[in-house]
């Protein structure tokens, strides 16, 4: 069952209020429609009764795939307020474990802070990549590509269609215009090993000391390591 809750929701372009049923959260396993108005902006859209201005409310989302068998928390905020994010994403994930069957393994659950890390993250999980391995190819693609681009402009995305046996595909996208730039692709091969050492070394593998979690971003970590 998708949970909604009815949220006062002030109109951006002529103030007036309403109420409105959004999601709290989704189980696209069970609804896959869902999955569909996620992609196309049209989940948790609303139109104004006095002007018929139509907006997209960004609030805090669980996406849950059971069929798949993973989960992804959306909290849209500022990096500066991550530590706020994280106390919040480890309530819920304490509030997922006290109702889940004593037999029956919690989900992995990841926590992104924007929409379009949700939107690519789901391309992620579906092709079957593992997220700090895509952001630790990130952070090396980054890192051999200063003279090129910087994170603070920047956003690189996995470009899962792009995607083949032979490489990986991500396209650089300007964080001010949101406009798609240049495509940067990695070799398979490349990350493949890299998911072979972070297997192997667990702990200690360089993915997992760059991002010990919850909340796994290339740019975000460059971004903290200037300041
Ligand atoms: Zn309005």
């Amino acid at each position: 069952m998708p949970q909604t809750n009815s949220y006062p929701i002030r109109c951006p372009k002529c103030g007036s209020q309403q109420d409105e049923l959004l999601y709290d959260s989704i189980d696209v396993g069970k609804e896959p429609d869902l999955r569909r108005q996620l992609l196309e902006n049209k989940l948790n859209a609303v139109t104004c009764n006095e002007c018929g201005h139509q907006f997209r409310i960004d609030k805090n989302l669980l996406y849950h795939d059971s069929r798949a068998g993973w989960m992804i928390y959306m909290n849209p905020t500022s990096v500066e307020k991550y530590d706020e994010a994280e106390s919040e994403f480890r309530q819920v994930l304490d509030d997922l474990r006290s109702v889940m069957p004593s037999d029956q393994k919690m989900p992995e659950v990841d926590l992104v802070l924007s929409r379009i890390e949700l939107v690519e993250r789901i391309f992620v999980r579906e092709a079957g990549f593992h997220p700090k391995v895509i952001e630790y190819v990130k952070y090396l693609i980054y890192t051999q590509n200063l003279d090129q681009f910087l994170p603070e402009d920047k956003a690189l995305l996995l470009n899962g269609q792009e995607c083949n046996e032979e490489q990986l595909c991500f396209v650089v996208q300007d964080v001010n215009t949101h406009k798609l730039e240049t495509l940067m692709h990695y070799k398979r091969e490349a990350y493949d090993s890299l998911l072979e050492l972070l297997q192997q070394d667990g702990e200690l593998s360089l993915a997992n000391q760059l991002f010990p979690g919850p909340y796994v971003s290339a740019r975000a970590y460059l971004m903290q390591e200037d300041i």
